[in-house]
């Protein structure tokens, strides 16, 4: 009987579990452009443009290696709209209740499959480095779940950067030579731009008609949309940025989305690249001497170590994982992460890349947008769904962990520390932003001082019972209490004053 090979939409690899089940002569590949997926979130329209063209050119890659694809494209007047009703179409279609499927990597996705009438095969995604059974069997009996242990295992279990049972260059992690700002560098490398073809002008006319209202920017669209593009993409960053990529990861600068990051994320977790061939070849770099240790180490960990690691995390932790609301924030996530004017230009930079480029980097996500978010008292659904929506790069398994754990303290410090927040002092030393800011980061209280000067201390009080106990952020509670009282009482009044104007919609 045949079997319908089911491929998702961020399963492009034909090293997917379910094509290597298959039988290339009887078995049909399904593929569907549906409703449900491009609509679970108002994605941003480049992600759904990137996604569509990448799924159409997998399509006709497999057709030209001899499989046989059923696809149906978004506009088919057949599309039933969801997933699990293109496999009942498909089945009926084809004759056959036989499903082949690698397991989707969203619990909502993975719980309308289970579903399903037919009779379903789910294989393990293998493309990841560490399986959800190996993750849990790590995490079973940890008092606590760091990444940095997970880590030291994870390079063991690859042996990247390894020599024998030790780790190369004599340490696990080199980061106290990272952390650097960065200058501003009118010749800095851009990721490779990719050309046009007929099947992506398709689909960025479809999408420009369907997703007219989305937040973002569709041209000019700036992704490579097939394996071809996103090896190029890789090999351009390890020739021109990975050097500087350890030194600069956490640096920002007014106009430069980039810097020395990768561009990655979308096509490892698209599938069009493989995070172990994306290692090795930075391991390579090191071993011919044209990057440093401590560039390919930080570059190598993000990797095998966060993303495993917030995937591992995802699943353990089961569906109601992104629901969770610790620190019981309940406030409207403000107008300008929709693209409302803001006069705090570290957000208007953030934010604004983001709406035309559907990328900003890990700091900036974490450290600028996310920070806010997290001092201003945002309900962290809201702000899930922000950062699902707005990357190209975002897939529940990966922007879960990454938005309601380690940016939001939504799951109550489950593997981070600490909240990580800072006042408008981080943001002044490792970003250019404040230079352009009609607010003052070095001004403390007052009408020009930096809001995150203010909403720091505000947080930070209104969370004292649950965090003052916490050894790593006991120097804060001290400088706290060490501000004289009236000082404290301005600072409180200051940021309570900012809250509601922001709560209440108004432009800061
Ligand atoms: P680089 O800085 O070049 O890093 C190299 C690679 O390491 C990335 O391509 C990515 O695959 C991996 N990586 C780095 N940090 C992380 C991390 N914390 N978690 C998982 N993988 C990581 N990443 C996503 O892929 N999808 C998301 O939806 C997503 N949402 C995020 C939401 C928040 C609030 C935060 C703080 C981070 C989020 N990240 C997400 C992680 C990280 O910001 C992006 O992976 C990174 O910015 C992608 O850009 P790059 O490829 O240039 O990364
Ligand atoms: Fe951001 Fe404050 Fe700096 Fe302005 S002064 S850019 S609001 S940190």
């Amino acid at each position: 009987m045949v079997r319908l090979v089911l491929i998702l939409g961020d399963q492009l690899s034909e090293r997917m579990a379910a094509l290597k089940a298959a039988d290339q002569r009887h078995d049909v590949v399904v593929m569907a452009e549906v409703d449900s997926e491009t609509g679970y979130v108002a994605h941003h329209p480049k992600k759904i443009a990137f996604t569509l063209t990448a799924m159409r050119k997998f399509a006709s890659h497999l057709e030209q290696q001899g499989w046989t694809v059923a696809y149906t494209r978004l506009d088919d007047p057949d599309n039933t709209g969801s997933i699990p009703d293109e496999l009942g179409r498909r089945a009926r279609e084809f004759e056959t209740r036989q499903v082949l499927a690698t397991e989707p990597g969203e619990w909502r996705l993975l719980q309308a499959l289970e579903a399903s009438p037919l009779d379903l095969k789910l294989l393990e995604d293998d493309r990841f480095l560490c399986s959800r059974q190996a993750f849990a069997d790590w995490a079973r009996g940890r008092k606590t779940l760091r990444m940095e242990h997970f880590y030291r295992t994870m390079r063991r279990h690859t042996g990247l950067l390894m020599e024998g049972n030790k780790p190369v260059g004599g340490k696990w992690n080199f980061d106290h030579d990272n952390r650097k700002a960065a200058s501003e560098d009118l010749f800095r490398r851009q990721p490779p731009a990719p050309g046009s073809d007929n099947t992506l002008d398709a689909v960025l006319a479809l999408v420009e008609e369907r997703f007219a209202d989305n937040f973002g920017t569709l041209r000019p669209f700036n992704f490579h949309t097939d394996r071809k593009g996103a090896l190029k993409v890789l090999d351009h960053f390890i020739r021109h940025a990975l050097p500087d990529f350890g030194r600069y990861q956490d640096a920002m600068l007014t106009g430069e989305p980039y810097l020395y990051h990768s561009v990655l994320s979308p096509y490892l977790n698209a599938g069009l690249l493989d995070p172990l061939e994306v290692c090795q070849a930075a391991e390579a770099a090191y071993h011919q001497g044209q990057a440093p240790i401590n560039s390919v180490e930080g570059f190598i960990r993000q990797i095998i170590g966060w993303r495993e690691f917030v995937r591992g995390i995802y699943f353990l932790e089961g569906p109601d994982y992104s629901k969770r609301n610790a620190l019981k924030h309940d406030k409207d996530l403000p107008p300008m992460y929709w693209g409302a004017k803001t006069h705090m230009h570290c957000m208007a930079e953030a934010i604004g890349q983001t709406e035309s480029l559907a990328y900003a980097h890990h700091i900036q996500r974490l450290m600028i947008t996310g920070n806010f978010a997290l001092l201003a008292g945002i309900d962290p659904a809201q702000v899930q769904e922000w950062y699902l929506a707005v990357y190209a790069d975002a897939y529940e398994w990966v922007e879960a962990p990454n938005t309601a754990g380690m940016s939001q303290f939504a799951d109550g410090g489950l593997f981070a520390s600490k909240p990580y927040v800072s006042s408008g002092a981080y943001i002044n030393r490792m970003s250019n932003y404040c230079q352009s800011c009609p607010y003052q980061v070095t001004h403390k209280t007052g009408d020009k001082a930096c809001p995150f000067n203010v909403i720091y201390w505000h947080f930070l009080n209104r969370h004292r019972k649950r965090f003052e106990a916490n050894p790593r952020m006991a120097t804060m509670y001290r400088n706290w209490d060490k501000m004289d009282a009236e000082k404290r009482k301005t600072i409180i009044e200051e940021a309570s004053g900012f809250l509601d104007r922001l709560h209440q919609g108004e432009t800061v």
